[in-house]
């Protein structure tokens, strides 16, 4: 699908400046991540965290994405799948018994779509516990 949302050069030239410097605090942490990242059960695909709580994120990283998204025509139905979830939370009466149905940006195959760009959040959750402990339905 095309984008039917025109960036003007300065919006644009805004959000880039502030990509690099979201990408800069990212590669920064990096280093940290391949520290960690073995000695966790986590693992590429295994996503019943992403499934069991929206991510949440800094301004300037949803910023970031909103380019990142925008660049590869994904924004608007990111968007479109964003104020679904959002509607349907609206509409609990008990938001305590919601079941968040996954991230927006999870991959079909268990993935992050957006792995390179993945917010703090994402980047610094770990556990050391099997991750069938990690199912929505064992919270
Ligand atoms: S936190 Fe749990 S569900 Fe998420 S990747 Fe790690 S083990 Fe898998
Ligand atoms: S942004 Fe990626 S890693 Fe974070 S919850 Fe969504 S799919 Fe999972």
């Amino acid at each position: 699908m095309r984008n039917t949302t025109r960036l003007s050069r300065k919006v644009r030239r805004g959000l880039e400046a502030v990509s690099a410097d979201v990408v800069r605090v990212y590669d920064a942490y990096d280093p940290v991540h391949e520290i960690l990242a073995p000695r966790a059960s986590c693992s590429s695909g295994c996503s019943h965290c992403c499934r069991a709580m929206p991510p949440g994120m800094y301004a300037a990283e949803g910023m970031a994405l909103a380019l990142h998204l925008h660049e590869r025509s994904r924004a608007e139905a990111v968007h479109r799948a964003s104020r679904s979830q959002m509607e349907s939370l609206a509409a609990e009466e008990d938001w305590s018994s919601h079941f968040f149905d996954g991230c927006v940006l999870l991959a079909p195959d268990g993935r992050c779509s957006v792995y390179r760009l993945r917010p703090l959040i994402c980047r610094t959750h770990y556990v050391l516990s099997p991750p069938d402990d990690c199912r929505p339905e064992r919270r």
